[in-house]
């Protein structure tokens, strides 16, 4: 079917979903692999019907809660894991991991750079330091990538007696690195572990989810965090995070998120197991055609004289994909396209504005059914130079295909790009 009545855009369409072809099997691969991971998990532990129901109050024994975190579990390659609709975002999730294992008088060392914007506030290297790790007593230090690796050398000179959790980040989120593959991740743990065998490995799983054939636990990891409205909730979860890892690790973890004593005992799951359940059947299936689309998007915009990250034939680890634009009204023309060609709220022009966090305009396109949902099509970046945009997502490739070709007729339209 013709996309577009463009004929030279049509052709480029064509020639560039013949060039990645070969790429979009290696994702279906991929998919079918981690498909059969987690029907495999849930046949093993015997999901039933009455597992999708939940429970209120207390919610002690909620068996479909604990069957769904046994599932996690299991896929994730972990002893234990905790899913639920009461850590809010992956932030949460991370917090929860982060300051379970870690009191006064430790230290924490992030090897991937400074982490995430919000997770600065965490540790309390920005904000007002309140409840912040820092605020509690522990010690913080990151160290940055050399030529997007981990610097292994000066991360092991780093260590000291006080070091008790080393955090790793995966996915670039919104910085200009590369994201690091689950083989990279696997290459430094093991150099770390070879000396300091007792130090907690952390990885902030967000975007990575059956992005690859292994997860960072098959690695070395002793305990991931994510969102389950990113990857793992496969577009269906409206609020929830997880964490996995090692079962003394992951007691802590239920302890800091209910109360001591309690820990992962209680906790209602109330509506949100059916979502929780089907979202992670359908993630690496969402998953996937989240990657085609940015496998796509990355190839025709390269095609259009665009700089995009990573190239439309390069290994992957996340979702998102960046384009650099290098020109205001371009990047705010396309963001606007996508805004446009999203299901909900395509009525709503998004323009730059002032974000509480950031020094720079930030633009935004957030069609989604559920708010804030990256694994969904949105697209964002500050305004400033070299004016990329972070694209990401999409539910279906059908989706991604269409906006980014409605964005492109748009630019062409408005004659800030020619064929
Ligand atoms: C999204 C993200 C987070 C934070 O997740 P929220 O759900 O937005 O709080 C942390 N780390 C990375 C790498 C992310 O992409």
């Amino acid at each position: 079917m013709n996309i577009t009545e463009n004929r030279q855009l049509q052709q480029l369409i064509e020639q560039n979903e013949l060039k990645i072809e070969p790429v979009l099997k290696k994702i279906e691969q991929v998919a079918l692999f981690n498909q059969k991971k987690v029907l495999d998990a849930f046949n093993e532990i015997k999901i039933t019907d009455a597992d999708l129901g939940g429970t209120n109050g207390y919610g002690y024994d909620d068996s479909g809660r604990d069957n769904l975190e046994a599932v996690y579990a299991q896929v994730f390659k972990a002893e234990d894991a905790i899913v639920r609709p009461q850590v809010i975002s992956g932030t949460h999730a991370i917090t929860l991991a982060l300051s379970a294992n870690l009191k006064h008088g430790d230290e924490l060392i992030y090897i991937t750079g400074k982490p995430y914007d919000t997770l600065l506030e965490v540790i309390g290297v920005t904000g007002n330091g309140i409840g912040s790790l820092i605020e509690n007593g522990v010690s913080y230090k990151d160290i940055a990538l050399i030529n997007d690796e981990i610097d292994i050398e000066r991360v092991l000179q780093s260590i000291t007696k006080k070091t008790k959790v080393i955090g790793i980040q995966r996915s670039k989120g919104y910085s200009s690195r590369k994201s690091l593959t689950v083989n990279q991740i696997g290459e430094a743990i093991q150099a770390i572990k070879a000396v300091h065998p007792h130090i907690i490995i952390f990885v902030d799983n967000c975007y990575g989810e059956f992005t690859e054939y292994r997860e960072p636990i098959e690695v070395g990891a002793d305990i991931i965090a994510g969102s389950l409205i990113k990857n793992p909730g496969g577009g269906l979860c409206k609020i929830g995070g997880y964490i996995a890892g090692s079962k003394d690790l992951i007691e802590r973890v239920g302890y800091r998120l209910t109360a001591p004593g309690i820990g992962k005992e209680a906790g209602a799951s109330l509506y949100s197991l059916h979502e929780m359940y089907q979202g992670f059947f359908l993630s690496p299936h969402v998953v996937s055609q989240s990657l085609k689309g940015a496998v796509f998007t990355s190839a025709m915009l390269q095609s259009l004289y665009m700089n995009t990250t990573p190239k439309w034939d390069e290994e992957r680890t996340d979702l998102i994909q960046s384009v650099i634009f290098n020109d205001k009204e371009k990047m705010i023309t396309f963001t606007q396209a996508i805004q446009m060609a999203s299901p909900i709220n395509s009525q709503y022009l998004p323009m730059p504005a002032y974000m509480p966090g950031y020094t720079d305009d930030v633009i935004m396109a957030a069609g989604t059914f559920i708010q804030g949902a990256s694994i969904e099509l949105t697209a964002d970046g500050p305004i400033r130079a070299p004016y990329e945009v972070y694209v990401q997502g999409g539910l279906t490739y059908e989706h991604v295909k269409l906006a980014i070709i409605k964005a492109i007729e748009i630019l062409i339209e408005k004659k800030i790009i020619s064929l």
